[in-house]
């Protein structure tokens, strides 16, 4: 599906949304006209969202609950016409227990992302689900050419559909000192990976490293809405 960038740089309507409650964080990109990729980016985090302060919490419930949040965009959908064929990226991180000890888990659907940062190195920890990524897994174009790509919009999988596409899900076991970092695409198009990573090894809270993040995409362009959450040292390494 084909997301048309915002008309004005500083346009009104954001259709990105995003949540940080406890050890749960998710960001979500809308895509719809009249704005409906507003609201099917909201009902998505929304959704996620009653997952947060429950202890416990297995890589199994975040995917239920992803599958939830595509079941209320297609409600709300059929219940209001203008909202037809709204639809939206999920990705989210989480502090689940396997095993009987905490680990991460990360699900995602569309190419919003979730990276993480270890003794400076960045790597990206989810998948995208779109044209591009298929581009470059074939080998076609390079990771620095679908920044660029007329097609980079277009991601191949996304909530809002029947039947859901699938979920990728990751879990693994966290890492002292370790930092995440969850981002539309809006931030990924205009920074590359080594300025991304420059930031985020930065001695600064959370809050200062992702308005510097916001700040340095719309300064090199803007084109898109700009979402991150910054998480570091949510549970013990
Ligand atoms: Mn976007």
């Amino acid at each position: 599906m084909r997301r048309p960038p915002p008309t004005s740089a500083g346009s009104a309507s954001n259709e990105d949304a995003a949540l940080a409650v406890g050890t749960l964080f998710v960001v979500a990109d809308g895509m719809g006209g009249h704005q409906a990729g507003e609201v099917a980016s909201r009902i998505a985090v929304e959704t996620m969202g009653r997952l947060g302060g429950r202890a416990g919490l297995r890589p199994r419930d975040l995917v239920e609950q992803v599958e939830a949040a595509n079941r209320a965009i297609l409600a709300s959908a059929a219940e209001h016409p203008e909202q037809t064929g709204m639809a939206t990226t999920l990705a989210g991180l989480a502090a689940v227990t396997v095993g009987g000890s905490e680990h991460w888990a990360v699900v995602n659907i569309g190419d919003s992302r979730v990276y993480r940062l270890i003794d400076g190195q960045l790597a990206q920890v989810s998948a995208d689900h779109s044209e591009v990524a298929d581009l470059v897994r074939a080998g076609a174009i390079t990771k620095d050419e679908a920044r660029r790509h007329p097609a980079r919009n277009i991601v191949t999988r996304c909530l809002g559909r029947d039947p859901l596409e699938p979920v990728d899900t990751w879990v693994f076991r966290p890492h002292p000192g370790e930092r995440f970092l969850l981002c539309s695409d809006g931030l990924t198009n205009e920074l590359d990976v080594e300025e991304i990573a420059a930031v985020l090894g930065r001695e600064e809270g959370p809050q200062t490293v992702a308005d510097t993040l916001v700040a340095r995409a719309v300064a090199s362009g803007g084109h898109d809405n700009v979402t991150v959450v910054v998480v570091r040292q949510a549970i013990p390494g």
